[in-house]
């Protein structure tokens, strides 16, 4: 499998440390709001290419922590603790925040079909690890004390800038507009390993270490979970385009001077989801979750279907019309396969494997996943009966993860269904759900069998102005939007 590295800015063949054996990391939420869709594309996709390697053959290690300290409103060390802000604004404590967000996060994982993690550990279980591995850099020199926090030296390394190689001022953080500077700090992007001077005298959690009461830095959280549970050897780290700098850049200056070895080969980062005002945000105008997607009417998968038809290092721009566009395509592809009767004769092989090569292929190129969608119109147009192409179909799915098998057999079933409720089916061709469409199809089937044909014209006429086509088949109607 071919994978773009942002840290060798290649695309690359994916190799791993034990052969066949995949140890992956992804970083995980800030527990201290909701997540938002943008959030969740990032996951979405970490959870395809987690699939795909297994269905690539790779046994995969999956491991993610929870953020429930440390994470302050700027990724530089300045600023509030998120959690904390989260636990003012909702007038709870931060252990109460932490526990309601994470399985907010969970239960959006499951509406999008994203698989929780082999290991999920919240950074505030680890504080011993963390605290190992601050007094080894600090005796090996990599670290030191100053005014009351321990930083991490960024000049002691040959190279710090992992994934970019802009110049110093341009990514100098801690010197934004309105942010006071870090005067402690020996080299301007020093990150700090554990707080003691908190500048916020109500921080909430707070643990003893050899340097005082205090608590770890962000950064410190994924290096310490990671070699816990992944081990010395991380084959793929994972996360958000803007977890590259400064966190994955600190992730792997301190891992690799705490283990004295190279540390993690293969980084892959996920380009963001905006708005069409720009960057998606948690605190300006709309918030857009899960369940906003679901008031207005939203299947969850198809936001994910919605993902999967663009590249996922290119930016994605959401928008309502965006999204309907991907919700139509969504519910056609599943009328399609609604159709297909997968009892209708034996799984060819031959067609089986050829069609699966071809969904390899899509997804060994650096995991074209709009590609792979594309193959899923290819099995639907294949000279094959229907259950080859419903196991086939299947067999992407553990991919793609859209429920695409059992939405077919829902819908199939309703199809079936409906005549029996009053002798009249109607069947939506590109899956909607529509009660007043179907109540007008219903009125004009009426007004055909008193005679009123005049009647049953207008209100043919009626739904084509609505951009809707009616044609009848035996025993109902079925409607599509033209
Ligand atoms: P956070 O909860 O802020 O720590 O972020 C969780 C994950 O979402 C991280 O991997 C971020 O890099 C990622 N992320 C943040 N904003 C976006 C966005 N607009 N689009 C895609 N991923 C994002
Ligand atoms: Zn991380």
């Amino acid at each position: 499998m071919y994978l773009y590295n942002s840290a060798t800015h290649k695309k690359e063949e994916f190799k791993t440390h034990t052969p066949g054996h995949v140890e992956m990391y992804t970083c995980g939420p800030t527990v201290y709001h909701f997540a938002h869709i943008g959030n969740l594309r990032s996951y979405i996709m970490e959870d395809v290419l987690e699939k795909y390697l297994r269905y690539a053959g790779y046994d995969v290690n999956r491991v993610m922590n929870i953020t429930d300290v440390g994470h302050l409103t700027s990724d530089a060390d300045e600023g509030e603790d998120k959690m904390l802000k989260g636990a003012k604004r909702e007038h709870k404590t931060v252990m109460e925040i932490a526990r309601f967000y994470t399985d907010a996060f969970f239960e959006d994982c499951r509406k999008l079909n994203i698989k929780r993690p082999d290991v999920v550990e919240p950074a505030t279980n680890l504080i011993e690890d963390y605290i190992r591995i601050i007094t080894k850099l600090l005796d090996t020199g990599y670290a030191y004390l100053a005014g009351g926090n321990v930083y991490f030296d960024t000049s002691k390394l040959q190279r710090y800038y992992i994934f970019n190689d802009h110049n110093e001022e341009d990514l100098a953080v801690g010197v934004r507009e309105g942010v006071e500077e870090d005067t402690n700090k020996r080299n301007r992007n020093d990150f700090v390993l554990w707080f003691t001077k908190s500048k916020f005298e109500d921080q909430a959690l707070k643990w003893d270490s050899p340097w005082g009461v205090g608590y770890p830095g962000w950064h410190i959280e994924c290096s310490g979970i990671s070699m816990k549970y992944n081990g010395e050897y991380l084959d793929l780290h994972c996360g958000g385009v803007d977890n590259a700098f400064p966190h994955h850049t600190n992730e792997i200056a301190q891992s690799e001077s705490y283990l004295g070895h190279s540390w993690c080969p293969h980084w892959c980062h996920v380009a963001h989801l905006n708005t069409e005002g720009g960057k998606m945000s948690k605190s300006k105008g709309e918030f857009l979750t899960v369940s906003l997607l679901e008031e207005k009417g939203y299947d969850p998968l198809a936001y994910r279907f919605f993902c999967l038809q663009s590249h996922y290092r290119k930016g994605l721009v959401f928008s309502w019309e965006n999204l309907d566009n991907a919700t139509v395509a969504f519910n056609k592809l599943l009328s399609k396969i609604a159709a297909l009767d997968p009892r209708d004769g034996a799984v060819d092989e031959a067609v089986f494997a050829e069609l699966k090569e071809k969904f390899m292929k899509a997804m060994d190129n650096d995991l074209n996943t709009s590609m792979a969608v594309t193959v899923l119109y290819d099995v639907l147009k294949a000279k094959a009966n229907g259950a080859t192409k419903c196991a086939v179909l299947e067999s992407f799915d553990t991919v793609l993860g859209l429920k695409l098998p059992e939405k077919a057999a829902e819908l199939r079933k309703k199809q079936a269904a409906a005549p029996a409720a009053d002798g009249f089916a109607i069947i939506s061709e590109c899956g909607e759900e529509n009660a007043d469409i179907e109540a007008l199809i219903r009125a004009r089937a009426d007004a055909k069998k008193a005679k009123n044909f005049a009647e049953a014209d207008r209100i043919r006429d009626e739904l084509k102005a609505r951009g809707i086509e009616v044609t009848d088949v035996p025993g109902g109607a079925k409607w599509k939007r033209i």
